[in-house]
């Protein structure tokens, strides 16, 4: 028998940043406990094509899908709590959807019609809605709608949800997440945006059969009646998912609100148990007692924004609590960085990463930090841009190649020790356009990272133009830095790495993308477990 597929919607009100991502991923993370089949997708009310060419001020990290889609951030959330990966599939924008509907009128597909929003725009969004739930490997189709509703760009969105509510019956329900400040003046939670917030999806003609109610403060159960009474839903669907010191929590809180329970049955299906918690438990149960720390240090240019650099601190934060330690985590700008304070900045730390990037702002401050760490022998990761820094800087201050760069920094270098790929070299088009998504990678035997993979052969994400210049490999490796893993059908250097260092390695390739919460990117849980032993050393050495 086949079962049919059922389509969860959640859409946001009031504010934006209230976690839909987060609730939806929770959501997730119960069902798939619970033995279903589920996957997420987000639909973005923005006219970009992608993410890709957005500044992560904008929009935050890029995150990169194993397909090699340039995705939101809200992806990487979707794979850190679901252990599931994501596909270009999970991630459509408004600037997609008109791409598409525009490329068949050119086509002639809707010949002898006029082109509208209604049917045309949103057919191609419940298209969309529908193509993962088509391929019949999946119970449940978690939609989660960017933007607030009465947002006019989500607009079309909201419409094709409308219609298929309507189409769909009880294979399908709407979870609306809400905000209830409180007042300190008045002493009081305010249910009132809440109210106005499912007034405005009433309007059009959406009627949620959830509500979420974020809150920093318990609401009581008179409360959540009032609101339930106001907004239509039934009593105990109200929900309130209050403020908790991480993430990770959520998915405990929703279930101990019955959210699980409630989308089984109000989309009728049968429940096949409890869910399995186990290791998830585990995992927060580490967390819980994780004391200790372990203090690393992130250099980048976007430090004011921590959602710029969001997959790599979420991979050191799931790294250091498997191994039972607190994760201190320092940003340090990479602009702001020199040989005058790099001794005052940088000795407190028992790991350092050099983050990815692009162009040359704050180039010179990663520098600075590589070559202190390589010559204080610090615990070091170089992710893309910091991998083709870790190898700049040997050439310069080893190789004696002072003015040894990247074509990116410098198209005229005398030593272009990291270089554009030949197919690279005719591109013109910025968006989508770079080496994406996953390539397999084979990592010599011995080499740290092979250690710490337990395999010689592995696949990891990529989002990046430039490469390690193969002309130069004979003298790097002479020198004393290994390249270690190349691509097995390029020969591509993916990584590098210092031999006798306590954990010096950089990867062109970003393993930040694939670190989740039960299955930790092994690179990470390595350079953790040097750094907290670097730090043991130098406790040992002061006592
Ligand atoms: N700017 C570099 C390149 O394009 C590195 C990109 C990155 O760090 N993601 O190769």
């Amino acid at each position: 028998m086949t079962v049919d597929t059922k389509y969860i919607f959640v859409t946001g009100g009031v504010v934006s940043s209230l976690g839909k991502g987060i609730i939806s991923s929770s959501l997730a993370n119960l069902l798939i406990a619970r033995g279903y089949r589920v996957t997420i997708q987000k639909f973005d009310p923005y006219i970009n094509i992608d993410p890709g060419t957005l500044n992560p001020y904008e929009h935050g990290e890029c995150y990169v899908t194993v397909d090699g889609h340039e995705a939101d951030l809200d992806l990487g959330h979707y794979e850190r709590f679901t252990n599931i990966q994501t596909t270009r599939a999970n991630n459509v924008t408004t600037g997609r959807i008109y791409q598409s509907v525009i490329d068949k009128e050119r086509r002639g597909d809707y010949l002898g019609k006029t082109v509208q929003i209604v049917p045309h725009i949103t057919d191609e969004i419940k298209r969309n809605v529908k193509q993962l739930g088509k391929t019949g490997n999946f119970d449940f189709v978690i939609t989660e709608i960017g933007g607030v509703v009465g947002d006019i760009e989500s607009l079309p969105f909201l419409e094709a949800v409308r219609q298929l509510r309507w189409e769909l019956g009880r294979n399908s329900l709407v979870i609306h997440l809400t905000y209830v400040p409180y007042i300190a003046a008045a002493k009081e939670l305010k249910t009132k945006p809440t109210q106005h917030s499912v007034k405005k999806l009433q309007e059009l003609g959406i009627q949620p059969d959830i509500l979420v109610l974020r809150t920093e403060r318990d609401i009581t159960p008179e409360a959540r009646r009032k609101i339930a009474l106001f907004c239509n839903v039934a009593p105990d669907a109200a929900v309130q998912s209050i403020d908790v010191p991480t993430i990770y929590q959520v998915p405990i809180k929703m279930h101990e609100q019955h959210l699980d329970d409630l989308v089984l049955r109000l989309t009728d299906t049968p429940s096949k148990g409890e869910p399995h918690m186990g290791p998830w438990l585990r995992f927060l149960d580490k967390l819980a007692h994780a004391e200790k720390p372990v203090t690393i240090g992130l250099v980048g240019k976007y430090v004011e924004l921590q959602d710029a650099y969001k997959s790599i601190n979420e991979s050191l934060f799931q790294a250091a609590t498997y191994d039972d330690r607190r994760l201190d985590l320092r940003f340090i700008h990479s602009e702001k960085l020199n040989d005058a304070n790099a001794d005052e900045l940088l000795s407190p730390l028992d790991g350092v990463i050099i983050a990815p990037g692009f162009g040359q702002r704050g180039i010179e401050g990663k520098f600075v930090a590589l070559k202190w760490c390589r010559e204080h022998d610090v615990p070091t990761f170089g992710i893309c841009l910091g991998m083709q820094c870790m190898v700049i800087e040997y050439a310069r201050n080893v190789l004696g190649l002072a003015e040894a760069n990247s074509t990116e920094m410098n198209p005229t270098t005398p030593h272009n020790v990291i270089d554009l790929m030949e197919e690279q070299k005719s591109i013109s088009n910025m968006g989508g356009t770079m080496r994406l998504g996953a390539y397999d990678c084979e990592l010599t035997p011995d080499s740290i990272a092979a250690k710490a993979y337990g395999t010689t052969h592995v696949s990891e994400r990529h989002r990046h133009r430039f490469e390690f210049n193969e002309d130069y490999r004979e003298r790097f490796e002479q020198a004393g830095m290994k390249c270690v893993g190349e691509n097995p059908a390029t020969h591509l250097v993916e990584v590098v790495e210092i031999p006798g260092k306590r954990w010096f390695v950089g990867t062109q390739y970003h393993p930040e993308y694939t670190s989740t919460v039960l299955n930790p990117n092994p690179l990470f849980t390595s350079f953790i477990s040097a750094a907290i032993k670097y730090r043991e050393e130098k406790e040992a050495a002061k006592s």
